[in-house]
């Protein structure tokens, strides 16, 4: 078991719901909250390769 971590998951899950807003930048404007990424649309672009996403172009 490892509680700890789920604790962790569990808190900043609800953090994100909340939010609504962009984890990087903060704005609210382009907001993508498919896939639970809430991040905007130009922070996507940016941290897309790091959050695990291939360019298609
Ligand atoms: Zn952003």
């Amino acid at each position: 078991m490892n509680e700890t971590k789920l604790k962790s998951l569990s808190k900043t899950d609800k953090e994100l719901k909340r939010a609504r807003k962009c984890k990087f930048c903060g704005t609210q404007r382009g907001l993508i909250r498919k896939y639970n990424l809430y991040i905007c649309r130009r922070c996507f672009k940016d941290y897309a390769t790091e959050l695990g996403f291939k360019k298609l172009d």
